[in-house]
């Protein structure tokens, strides 16, 4: 039988608030100098400490909500969700239940098929078939504010807690069961980091653990529309391990009911090191947690001009962005998608357009070559690069202008990452002028001819490969610099002209 996965997601992200979500302490956890030095009472759950609303968290939290086309909720609320755990401190977190901050919202994705992950110990290496293709919606059915917890460390024999992130604001967007494969749930959750960090509400790095996915899957025969018992798989922190843990649950379960079994619905684990899912405790229901109104804090009462005044705050959002660079720009779907995968990074290609005679092709053509090979070599991201754009697009305009041949265009644009300085100041300086001169073109393909005869004849004899060889003289006589559509048919010629 064919099975097909059902996959919800619900996706943790704390909020970039300067204060907690209820008290004054700093959300800059990691800065703090030792444990259990970023807490207050309320934080830390002393008795009679009173929570207050973070005003910030609530504006991020209703940005959120737009940016993913929710409706706000005018009158919601918080509710205590009960249950004992060493990392949280009040025996209670406080969270959002009935009345969430935003609701009923959607994404569009367009789920391509996955390139195989290399194999890992453990890991069954297989892959699903592709997605349904383009263009499917994803419901988003909620997203509320909570708060996050104390960080444990398990030693050998104990376990110690940190309290400085306790309390850090948190946002919980939750999907429906809308994604049919793993495809989808990577493109889906890549679209929902992407937005946040356009928001500025979240930095996106999972290795600090500040985004974390959980993955809900069942699998039903294709054909049915039964939704089957699902499970949770808690605490994904990468993108790698959403897939891998996703693919394995989805072939555990295939195989448990071809074996003639039924899944238990339970909270699972994800062993990064195994690639195996690994069962926490039994799934807990709603009931469990006695959730109940917080009686420490009133609804929260937002005002139409106030959600207004949210909507209007909305940048343009990466699927907005995709749209004009692909009409304003003339570049293909992929090329715009590239360049809008950070905002940062679409900014800087439309500064260097702005800036340059050059065409916007031309453009994406260093940035996404030369220039993302240069971060990628070196371990930085764009949001370290203090090269202007300004100059880029100089470097590139002499490139254009046939001032300067290609090759050199990236030996200037290395010196320019590594050192800085005026791009017509290093072309001077390293006598990197392109050689446009017909005449003085000719006078070395000639002598190069004349000096090889063997290969010319070689070359007129069939043994086309050759010719490469031959610009490779001209590149060697020349350091690089003749241009290189000159010499290609001057040598094109002189060979023609020496056939036998
Ligand atoms: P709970 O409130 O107990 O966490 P929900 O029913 O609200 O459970 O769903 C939590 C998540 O599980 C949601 O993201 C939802 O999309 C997903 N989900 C619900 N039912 C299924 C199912 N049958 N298969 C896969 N995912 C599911
Ligand atoms: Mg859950
Ligand atoms: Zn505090």
């Amino acid at each position: 039988m064919k099975y097909e996965p059902i996959i919800g997601l619900e996706i943790h992200g704390e909020l970039l608030t300067k204060s907690k979500m209820f008290c004054g302490c700093s959300a800059d956890y990691a800065s703090a100098p030792e444990p259990n030095t970023n807490i207050c009472p309320t934080c830390t759950g002393l008795p009679g400490a009173m929570p207050v609303v973070n005003k910030k968290a609530t504006e991020l939290a209703a940005l959120v909500g737009l940016a993913l086309n929710c409706s706000i909720n005018k009158h919601n609320t918080f509710a205590r969700k009960n249950y004992y755990y060493p990392d949280l401190p009040k025996g209670y977190q406080i969270s959002q239940y009935e009345l969430p901050i935003c609701e009923k919202g959607w994404m569009d994705i367009s789920p391509s098929p996955l390139t195989p992950l290399p194999k890992g110990e453990g890991d069954s290496g297989s892959l699903l078939p592709p997605g349904e293709g383009l263009g499917m919606r994803v419901r988003v059915r909620r997203v509320h504010i909570e708060e996050d917890t104390a960080k444990l460390s398990h030693e050998k024999n104990y376990a110690l807690v940190d309290f400085n992130r306790a309390g850090v604001p948190l946002l919980e967007i939750v999907s429906e069961p809308d994604m049919r494969s793993v495809e989808a749930a990577l493109d889906y959750a890549t679209k929902v980091r992407a937005i946040l960090r356009y928001l500025g509400v979240n930095s996106g790095d999972m290795e600090k653990g500040v985004l974390r996915f959980e993955a809900n899957i069942s699998v039903r025969p294709v054909g049915s529309d039964e939704f089957r018992t699902r499970t949770e798989i808690k605490n994904l922190n990468s993108f790698r391990a959403l897939v891998r843990a996703s693919q394995y649950e989805i072939e555990r379960q295939i195989k448990i009911y071809e074996e003639g079994g039924t899944v238990v619905q339970e909270t699972l684990g994800w062993d990064d090191v195994r690639g195996v899912t690994t069962s926490q405790r039994s799934k807990e229901e709603a009931h469990d947690y006695r959730y109940f109104p917080e009686p420490d804090l009133p609804p929260l009462q937002l005002s139409d001009a106030w959600i207004e005044s949210i909507r209007s705050q909305l940048p343009e959002l990466p699927e907005a962005k995709t749209a004009r660079f692909i009409s304003d720009f003339g570049l293909t779907p992929s090329e715009a998608r590239f360049l809008t995968s950070e905002r940062t990074l679409a900014n800087y290609f439309e500064s260097v357009v702005a800036n340059s005679k050059s065409p916007a092709k031309t453009i994406h053509s260093w940035i996404a070559g030369e220039f993302m090979r240069y971060l990628n070599d070196s371990g930085l991201s764009i949001d370290d690069v203090t090269l202007a754009p300004e100059t880029l697009a100089k470097l590139i305009d002499m490139v254009t202008d046939k001032t300067i041949g290609a090759s050199a265009g990236k030996t200037v644009l290395t010196e320019l990452f590594k050192n800085g300085g005026d791009p017509a100041q290093i072309v001077k300086e390293k006598n990197l002028l392109q050689m446009t001169d017909v005449d003085a073109i000719q006078e070395i393909v000639t002598k190069i001819l004349n000096d090889n005869p063997k290969e010319v004849d070689e070359y007129n004899a069939g043994k086309e490969t050759l010719f490469q060889w031959f610009m490779g003289q001209v590149a060697r006589a020349t350091k690089g610099k003749a241009d290189p559509n000159v010499a290609k048919e001057l040598m094109v010629k002189g060979l023609a002209g020496r056939k036998k």
